[in-house]
């Protein structure tokens, strides 16, 4: 790794009238898959004595996204889907903030589809200045040193020039590239038996040394789909968000509150 310094993080300082905000990621929406995205629609829906002042998107809010003009073609079949997703998003900016920071999945927003939600996106990782502290925000994809094959892959992917090419190809042509990527990804997944805890995770000296650069105690991630919480020595951890599967048993569908009494999980659907 780098030498570390302060400065390599992005930061975002609260305004001082906020008191409470929310983290989500790993929603994975897609078309077939609407209970999910019912679930989270309410969520956005919610009157306002129970809305946060904040709203943080730690990735993979969607399943895949090919390139901001997925809200435009006429010939995706998935296109009232991702129209319905942004609509959602852009009413709910207009009352409360809503911040983005990309996943593996949905790396490729741009500033066109950030426009059309009403989000502002966020640099992984990001130090959110809030409550007196310093809590240090990331997908959490690039701290999983261990799975070196999906280390290159994600150093590719990430630059420029490949990112240009690939959005320059049709998009009948992303859509099933995208597909192949995804198939490859699953099939990697049985091979370790369909068992998150053989996945890669967090390395724990990588997530130590962001924590310690950037002056906070907490790194809040998702990507994993381990939620839980773990201690990284020297007062430092990590809080894991879940991901989200209203269609599984039991049904995953939870927010991270953090507020004065500090971080709390909130569950939208009963276990
Ligand atoms: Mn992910």
């Amino acid at each position: 790794m780098s030498a570390a310094s302060p400065d390599r993080f992005a930061s975002l300082r609260a305004p001082a009238h906020w008191q409470a905000v929310e983290f989500i990621s790993d929603l994975h929406l897609q078309a077939g898959e609407r209970p999910t995205f019912d679930v989270w629609r309410a969520f956005l829906q919610r009157p306002a004595p129970g809305r946060a002042d904040a709203l943080f998107i730690l990735g993979d809010l969607f399943e895949v996204w090919v390139g901001d003009d997925v809200l435009q073609a006429q010939a995706s079949t998935d296109q009232a889907f991702w129209r319905e997703c942004a609509q959602s998003l852009q009413d709910f900016s207009r009352h409360t903030p809503v911040f983005f920071m990309a996943g593996n999945r949905d790396f490729l927003l741009g500033a066109a589809g950030l426009k059309a939600c009403g989000m502002q996106g966020l640099v992984d990782p990001t130090v959110l200045d809030f409550l007196g502290q310093r809590w240090l925000l990331s997908h959490g994809d690039a701290l999983c040193l261990a799975d070196t094959d999906y280390m290159d892959f994600r150093a590719q992917v990430r630059q420029p020039a490949w990112q240009r090419d690939f959005l320059a190809r049709p998009l009948g042509e992303r859509t099933s590239i995208a597909r192949q990527l995804r198939e490859q990804s699953e099939a990697r997944k049985r091979d370790t038996a369909g068992d998150p805890g053989l996945w890669a995770d967090v390395d724990t000296a990588a997530a130590r040394a962001d924590l310690q650069a950037a002056g906070a105690r907490t790194l809040i991630h998702g990507h994993t789909h381990r939620p839980g919480e773990h201690a990284l020595g020297d007062g430092l951890r990590r809080v894991v968000l879940s991901d989200w599967d209203v269609g599984a048993k039991p049904a995953r569908a939870e927010v991270l509150r953090l507020d004065a009494r500090g971080l709390q999980r909130v569950a939208l659907v009963a276990a």
